[in-house]
């Protein structure tokens, strides 16, 4: 009998799925930056999300602040709500750390225990969905153009 275990467990699904419904009705940092220095845009079409994001880095290389705007399913809007929430106040490169944990999780078939994601772990149950898995990276994708300058619309195809 391993009750305790499964429960605890439906726990933590329950959890995340009321963290990803919270960030999807209510984004954070949603809305245009005006001090943006870095931007992209992103484009699901499998789903039909679309988003911009935001970025202002401060002349040390460090996130002083992220938005985005666009419209997309509530994963997408809640994947970068987490996002901005994620990278404000982080450098680059660490920036950049997350999106590679991040599209790794969640496009491998095993866990890498050896990453942290915090509250990012929210994400990693849109894993038993592979169709919804562009959804939930394609703010990372757009974040990691945007970091780079790509003018190039980030696309999950
Ligand atoms: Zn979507």
């Amino acid at each position: 009998m391993n009750n305790v275990a499964s429960i605890a467990t439906d726990d933590v699904r329950e959890l995340y799925r009321e963290l990803i419904l919270d960030h999807a009705r209510k984004p954070r940092h949603f809305g245009r930056l005006e001090d943006a220095t870095h931007t992209a845009e992103g484009i699901n079409p499998l789903c039909g999300d679309k988003l911009k994001l935001y970025i202002e880095l401060d002349d040390s290389g460090v996130i002083r602040d992220a938005a985005f705007e666009g419209s997309g399913c509530a994963i997408s809007v809640a994947s970068a709500s987490l996002l901005t929430d994620t990278v404000i106040g982080l450098p680059v490169a660490a920036a950049v750390h997350w999106f590679e944990n991040v599209t790794a999780i969640l496009t491998s078939d095993s866990s890498d225990p050896t990453i942290d994601l915090g509250k990012l772990h929210a994400l990693e149950g849109v894993r038993e969905f592979p169709s919804r898995v562009k959804c939930a990276t394609l703010s990372w994708h757009a974040l990691n153009s945007a970091l780079e300058n790509d003018k190039t619309p980030a696309t999950t195809e």
